[in-house]
């Protein structure tokens, strides 16, 4: 499932293939539940002649903010558990599973790929009314050890599914719950509420750490892959397989489940 590294990935993608100054000519929508709001008629004419300002992201929803005749709306982006952008010329041989199109005015198209069809669109006036609650991005100043420890008080639930709570740590799926985790030497199933406070800096610290790394694997693959940039790299340290020892200090990686989600760890370091 594409995390914050993927979707920053795709965001950049977007950005490199000078997105913002394009205008979309519409959209050809392949799977009609895709679009949240508004309606599929509305999601469509409302793309016509919209102008993109930029290519942004919060968590893991992209925003790319319009500029039609009337007003400035919103195309919001989520890949859901499979998906892709990608902009190419709309004579290209297209990929497989591509689910929407979005023509632009300079005879490309934006491609989005989404085989599972767990994506999502939304075109709005304001993000805010359709977004969850997200906490400061990971990656950015907002994200401090503080604002970390206040949204874990009194949680009494494994600490690696509150990673995964969007309002937590927003970006954080399952892979790079675990990979910040096994960074920090903390145990995936003891309580939020149970991390002390030089815990919860070092996990904070984890976080960016594991994130940071996940983003410049990306970088550096699209650098050197352009106009092929890839959607799926394992950026992540953590031994994933049966039998493994850990290359912090060698002991045998341990597999459990974590409220129904596989979650790989050290017995040894992780406590
Ligand atoms: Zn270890």
């Amino acid at each position: 499932m594409p995390e914050l590294p993927e979707v920053e990935n795709a965001r950049r993608c977007l950005l490199r293939a000078s997105l913002p100054g394009r205008t979309f000519k519409g959209a050809d929508i392949g799977w009609a539940k895709t679009v949240k709001r508004p309606d599929l008629e509305g999601f469509v004419l409302g793309l016509r002649d919209a102008t993109v300002s930029d290519v942004l992201r919060k968590g893991k929803y992209i925003l790319v903010p319009l500029r039609v005749e009337d007003g400035t709306p919103t195309l919001i982006i989520h890949l859901g558990m499979s998906g892709g952008l990608s902009v190419d010329d709309a004579s290209s041989p297209e990929p497989p599973l591509v689910r929407h199109r979005f023509p632009l005015d300079d005879g490309r198209v934006m491609r989005f790929v989404d085989g599972r069809k767990f994506g999502k669109l939304w075109l709005v006036n304001d993000p805010a009314k359709v977004l969850p609650s997200l906490s400061p991005d990971p990656l950015g100043d907002g994200f401090t050890a503080e604002g970390l420890e206040a949204s874990l008080a009194g949680r009494r639930a494994p600490i690696k599914a509150l990673l995964l709570e969007q309002s937590v740590s927003a970006g954080i799926g399952n892979l790079y719950a675990d990979e910040s985790l096994y960074l920090a030497g903390i145990h995936p199933e003891r309580a939020g509420a149970d991390l002390g406070p030089e815990e919860i800096a070092r996990l904070r610290e984890s976080i960016f750490q594991a994130l940071t790394e996940g983003v410049a694997v990306y970088d550096r693959a699209r650098d050197e892959l352009w106009p092929n940039a890839p959607r799926a790299l394992t950026a992540w340290t953590i031994p994933r397989k049966e039998g493994e020892s850990c290359p912090r200090c060698g002991a045998e990686m341990a597999v459990t489940r974590v409220r129904a989600r596989t979650t790989w760890f050290c017995p040894a370091h992780q406590i």
